[in-house]
């Protein structure tokens, strides 16, 4: 098993294929799960993000009429299926590790678990608002930013623990990867902010950067840019995602606060069907990754839902 940093230096200028997939709903199959992704082994991608899913609160009323608040999780399993992908694939898997919804003392838990498993990479997020709130609650004693968790991921890696420190105690010896956005956070008051708080990431002991997906690559390459002029200078992995219906036009920028060009706006929204829009989302994502790899990216990162159709039309055109 190997670091990401090592699979992208070892990969001699060419870009690695990576995937990030998620864990089926509640009471899913995994078998179903690991057939559907099984097709994509054929790029051999060295590495698979497995994203983790906070709690979500539902609200019951009792006959009383006070509310009970129940926490529940709709995809749990994260820690599991990284298990299956390094047993059946043989691949590095990278579970997301989140600060919400967790105290310190539970992510060093998970940490310790994941070292057992014979882990080595974790993505350090701040994790998603959970429903249905409107607003990032951190756990009590828990990080409230990335940085603040890379801070504790770091620290584990040099042997020291939350509440011992002694020299017998064994480091852990994680890569850890944070979260980027070219089209910045949408919380982040302006894009410097942002940038001296990704900055903050990588002091921490982010070693690579993953961005938000992203379907205008003039955003990427000046999000690049920036980040040298801010002396950020680990490798910043692009996401991407294939546009597969023409719905999708409309979410996802609401969901990912991005922007959406004009040209395959109107491509997409033109198209008689969600299998001509797909058609259209494979060709502009095939432009994209094309693009991407004149430029020299160190990997093309795919958010492929757990699916592989559209990952697989545009990976077998560019790899
Ligand atoms: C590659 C990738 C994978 C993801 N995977 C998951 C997943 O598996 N599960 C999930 O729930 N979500 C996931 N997300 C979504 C992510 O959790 C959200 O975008 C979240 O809102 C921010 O996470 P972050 O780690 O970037 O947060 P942070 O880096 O903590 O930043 C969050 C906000 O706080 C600001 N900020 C940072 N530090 C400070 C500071 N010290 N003081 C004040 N403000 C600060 C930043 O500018 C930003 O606006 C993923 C996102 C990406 C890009």
């Amino acid at each position: 098993m190997a670091k990401v940093t090592e699979h992208l230096a070892s990969s001699k200028g060419k870009p690695v294929f990576s995937i990030e997939i998620i864990p089926p709903s509640k009471g899913g199959k995994i078998d179903e799960l690991l057939n559907a992704i099984e097709p994509m082994m054929e790029l051999k991608p060295p590495f698979i993000d497995v994203t983790y899913h906070r709690e979500e609160y539902i609200h019951e009323t009792l006959e009383d009429g006070s509310v009970r608040e129940i926490k529940t999780r709709k995809r749990p399993g994260t820690v599991g299926l990284c298990s299956a992908i390094m047993h059946k694939f043989h691949i590095d898997p990278v579970p997301h590790v989140l600060c919400g919804g967790f105290t310190k003392n539970e992510t060093e838990d998970l940490l310790i678990d994941l070292n057992y498993l014979g882990i080595e990479n974790v993505m350090a997020l701040r994790g998603d608002i959970a429903k249905p709130y409107t607003y990032f609650k951190p756990m009590k004693d828990g990080h409230r930013y990335a940085s603040e968790l890379i801070g504790q991921i770091s620290e584990m890696n040099q042997g020291r623990y939350l509440h011992e420190t002694s020299s017998y105690l064994s480091s852990s010896n994680f890569c850890i990867g944070g979260a980027a956005y070219p089209e910045k956070h949408y919380e982040a008051d302006d894009q410097d902010t942002d940038f001296e708080f990704l900055k903050q990431k990588v002091a921490a002991g982010a070693e690579y950067l993953v961005t938000q997906m992203f379907f205008d690559n003039k955003k990427y390459f000046d999000f690049v840019s920036k980040c040298r002029q801010h002396g950020i200078h680990v490798p910043v992995i692009p996401g991407l995602k294939v546009l597969a219906t023409k719905k999708q036009l409309d979410i996802l920028p609401k969901i990912f606060f991005l922007d959406m060009p004009e040209d395959l706006q109107k491509a997409v929204a033109a198209a008689a069907d969600d299998k001509a829009a797909r058609e259209i989302g494979v060709e502009w994502c095939v432009q994209q990754c094309r693009e991407l790899i004149s430029f020299g990216v160190p990997a093309l990162h795919f958010y492929t839902m757990s699916k592989s159709t559209t990952t697989l039309a545009v990976a077998r055109q560019v790899f």
